[in-house]
């Protein structure tokens, strides 16, 4: 089995879903008191947040590529980052490193092609729905992407900093999301991205008509493909 390495606390509420789910997969998979092997780098959510909002995505990167050198030279094998949206400086991780990233939607778009869905609309941060680099890796797969419309986005992003980072899960953010989801439906998605690693602790497959795809649950189940394969 190989050592994952995970950059997680971005926010910590989703680093403990990857963190139960990929030990809950190698248990599934291996038996008995199997779990996986795996480091975790956990930054403080407020440099990086402070580094989103004032644009300096360069120091952002730089942050977490020195954190996944640590995690390389500790020993391991590949790189999991535990968000979407810091995937816009995967590239300043990638120079610092020697060992591969298990890229989210990569894992995602594979993910979305199995299922023969060719339109899927996408939640996530702000800088995910709005900026190319997350939209870009997905339609690269031949996958159609829509986002919600301005008001909704404000909506979807200010209920993940504001409530979901902070572990504060509330009923009406859910509606809200429910509805946001169903215009997008209505736009022609047969399928929904959770987008942020967050967002599959507010929104279940019950809450929607056609197939979500949380990205923490595909990631985390991906890293455990990864180091169980030969
Ligand atoms: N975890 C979130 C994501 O998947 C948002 C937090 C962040 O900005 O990294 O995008």
């Amino acid at each position: 089995m190989k050592t994952i390495g995970l950059i997680g606390g971005m926010s910590w509420e989703s680093s403990v879903e990857y963190y139960r789910i990929i030990n809950e997969e190698v248990k599934n998979r291996l038996g008995g008191l199997h779990s996986a092997k795996c480091l975790l780098y956990s930054v403080d959510f407020a440099e990086v947040e402070h580094f989103q909002a004032t644009g300096e995505w360069e120091k952002a990167g730089h942050l977490l590529a020195e954190a996944a050198y640590s995690l390389e030279k500790a020993g391991a094998k590949f790189i999991v980052i535990c968000t979407n949206t810091m995937h816009k400086v995967v590239h300043y991780i990638e120079e610092k490193i020697h060992i591969p990233i298990l890229h989210i939607a990569e894992a995602t778009a594979t993910q979305i092609n199995r299922t023969g869905i060719q339109t899927v609309g996408l939640l996530g941060t702000k800088y995910t729905m709005e900026q190319d680099f997350y939209i870009k890796r997905i339609e690269a797969n031949g996958i159609k992407v829509i986002i919600p419309d301005e008001n909704d986005r404000n909506i979807v992003n200010k209920v993940i900093y504001e409530e979901l980072c902070l572990g504060d899960i509330k009923q009406s953010s859910k509606e809200y999301y429910k509805n946001i989801i169903k215009s997008l439906v209505e736009n022609g998605a047969e399928g929904i991205i959770l987008g942020c690693t967050e967002i599959g602790l507010l929104v279940k497959q019950d809450d929607s008509d056609v197939p979500l795809f949380d990205t923490t649950f595909i990631h985390a189940l991906e890293a455990v493909n990864l180091a169980l394969a030969e």
